[in-house]
């Protein structure tokens, strides 16, 4: 097994790129042991091998499989083990097919038409698709034999397909002589994205394009958004580059997986870079890779897709979803809750609504931000370009890429906006007029406590207890101006968490934030509720209860909730008192919910809100939809 790992690499990357390695060398060992041959009887859901092609679709949703060669060879070549592969997958109710070619062999032109010409025959869509990854890993865009490699590749694809994906092996992590001397004095996120570019441009596009002018080229996104740029990846230059764009969810288990993605960031990428992409975007990719035992954060991954709507769902692969891959336990809870996705996604009315967060194309920032804050229950509306008409708006690290970001700030709170600003940001922004919104006195190094403080009106703020301690970067700030709207509370000091300025004739909200982001959706349920009330007011609805419950509103009336919690949640939506109160429903479970008037503080600054509760249990998902 050859290491891929480049240290001078951020960490998620290289061990990411492993993974995906490493399933085509279990999966040949596997193989090559015989252990594939006459198991696909396996499991309950399987139907008999004689059965006949599925016919069946879903009503609102598409759905996809990828094959790799190795699962062409072993799965779709023959066509016994052809017809029991598709025996197996029907429950998929699968439109398309997608085929790896990992050969430059003329030779698997004839047997990739073959196995095209049956698919099509009994109805699917069928396309090609490519690795770009050698034996060595990824490849090298300055090695002449890595471009034929990949050449070739394409060329055999393009003889049997109109359409080829290319899977998220794009990159490069080069750092030979060669690619140091193309690099000079560019930083590599620039040299490499150009060079990738450039280079897939030529071998891949025009070479597919010499053989079949009418193929369409599909570049398919990886999750690991932060190293996009920095080993080749650029989607504000790939995208307007090829005919279309699928973006990866594969947040697998967030908390025990390599990279440790938030699940909602999956909602996230395929409504940030699959949004931008228009009409080229084509579909969501999950998989299920050494996901055994982790059904429901599989199906998580599902459900990020299906409420972001995606045109259609991919799932990676044929291969670990069918026995002996251990990972093909997921698949009988997967094809259990199909039909819950595709009812879900019929009853879905009117546009995705969100808080704007700025996210132009091509930014880094804290890891995953986007995610973690709709892990907390604040719906996300991703933005490549500022933005400068909502009332709201959150920014993060991520916006440093605008160049006229500090200029375009000010001039959102001076037309009586608000602008919600994490700290690290601010911090990035010293020296600028809003960074003076805030009077700190003393910062640096971190706090630890278990104790906030929540401001509920003007005048009253509670303490709030928390299960364990949290640590945040240490802010002190002076009484007055009085901007702590949330406070971690020692002895010595209220340290600001959640700060809230008037500033000119707008406001200036800064929140601090843990010192890991995780941690987020684990503070106590008032603190999180003071974070989500700064968008009550424009969002027209609010969370209220424990972090890991994501909120997503459609239109004016329906409100998908998803408890991503290991335990029940008891949860509630908030809406000013103007709101209809009666006729509300939770539609999956097809039950009428009760409504109520809550009031909030006392005395002159009481004001009322009305209040929709339910308990979710684990990932349960609930459709809340108004008369
Ligand atoms: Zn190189």
């Amino acid at each position: 097994m050859i290491s891929l790992v480049n240290p001078s690499l951020p960490p998620a990357m290289p061990t990411f790129c492993l993974t995906r390695f490493r399933v085509f060398s279990a999966l040949c060992r596997r193989l090559a042991a015989g252990l594939f041959c006459g198991s696909v009887a396996l499991t309950p859901v399987l139907l008999r091998a004689d059965a006949p092609a599925p016919a069946a679709r879903w009503a609102h949703l598409k759905t996809a499989l990828f094959c790799t060669s190795d699962d062409v060879d072993h799965l779709l070549t023959k066509p016994g083990d052809r017809q029991a592969a598709l025996a197996y997958f029907a429950p998929l109710r699968l439109s398309k097919f997608y085929l790896e070619n990992a050969s430059g062999d003329a030779a698997v032109v004839a047997t990739l038409r073959e196995i095209a010409a049956d698919l099509k025959s009994r109805g699917f869509e069928v396309s090609g698709a490519v690795v770009p990854a050698g034996e060595h890993g990824p490849l090298c865009y300055n090695d002449p034999k890595d471009m034929a490699m990949l050449e070739g590749r394409v060329q055999v694809l393009a003889k049997v397909f109109d359409e080829i994906i290319v899977d998220d092996w794009l990159f490069t992590t080069c750092t030979c002589a060669k690619c140091l001397e193309g690099r000079g004095s560019d930083s590599w996120a620039d040299y490499r994205s150009r060079l990738v570019a450039e280079q897939s441009k030529r071998h891949l596009i025009d070479a597919a394009r010499q053989v079949n002018p009418r193929v369409q080229v599909i570049i398919k996104y990886p999750n690991w958004y932060e190293g996009h740029r920095r080993n080749g990846y650029d989607v504000a230059r790939q995208t307007p580059q090829f005919d279309g764009v699928s973006v990866g969810i594969e947040t697998r288990q967030p908390t025990t997986q390599d990279q440790h993605i938030p699940t909602y960031s999956g909602y996230v990428f395929q409504r940030w870079i699959g949004g931008n992409a228009g009409t080229k975007w084509r579909s969501a990719w999950l998989d299920n890779y050494e996901m055994q035992g982790a059904d429901n954060d599989f199906v998580a991954q599902v459900w990020q897709a299906v409420l972001a709507r995606t045109p259609e769902i991919i799932f990676w692969c044929a291969g670990v979803l069918h026995p002996p891959a251990p990972s093909a336990s997921n698949y009988p809870y997967l094809v259990e809750r199909m039909p819950d996705f595709d009812r879900l996604a019929g009853m879905l009315d009117g546009p995705a609504r969100g808080i704007s967060i700025h996210l132009p194309l091509g930014s880094v920032g804290e890891y995953n931000i986007f995610g973690y804050f709709g892990m907390i229950g604040l719906p996300m509306a991703p933005c490549t370009t500022f933005p400068a008409d909502s009332q709201t708006a959150i920014f993060t690290q991520h916006s440093l890429r605008d160049p006229n970001l500090a200029a375009e700030l000010l001039a959102r709170v001076r037309s009586g906006r608000e602008v919600f600003l994490t700290w690290p940001l601010l911090q990035d922004l010293r020296g600028s007029e809003l960074s003076r919104a805030l009077n700190v006195i003393s910062e640096g190094g971190t706090v630890a406590s278990s104790t906030f403080r929540a401001r509920e009106n003007l005048w009253d703020a509670k303490p709030v207890a928390a299960a364990r301690p949290f640590v945040f970067p240490r802010i002190q700030l002076s009484t007055w101006p009085y901007v702590r709207e949330v406070a971690l509370v020692r002895e010595d000091a209220d340290f600001g968490v959640l700060l809230k300025a008037p500033y000119l004739e707008g406001e200036v909200d800064v929140l601090n934030l843990p010192d890991n982001s995780y941690d987020l959706q684990r503070l106590p349920a008032p603190v999180l509720d003071a974070i989500r009330r700064c968008f009550f007011k424009e969002l027209g609805v609010r969370l209220v209860g424990p972090g890991g419950v994501a909120l997503y509103p459609y239109g004016e009336r329906q409100y998908v909730l998803y408890n991503m919690n290991e335990g029940p949640a008891k949860v509630a939506l908030r809406f000013p008192v103007v709101t209809p109160a009666r006729g509300w429903k939770e539609r999956m479970r097809d039950q009428n919910l009760t409504v109520a008037d809550v009031e909030i503080g006392e005395g002159p600054w009481a004001r009322r809100e009305t209040e929709v509760a339910l308990t979710l249990q684990p990932f349960e998902i609930a459709l809340v939809e108004a008369r």
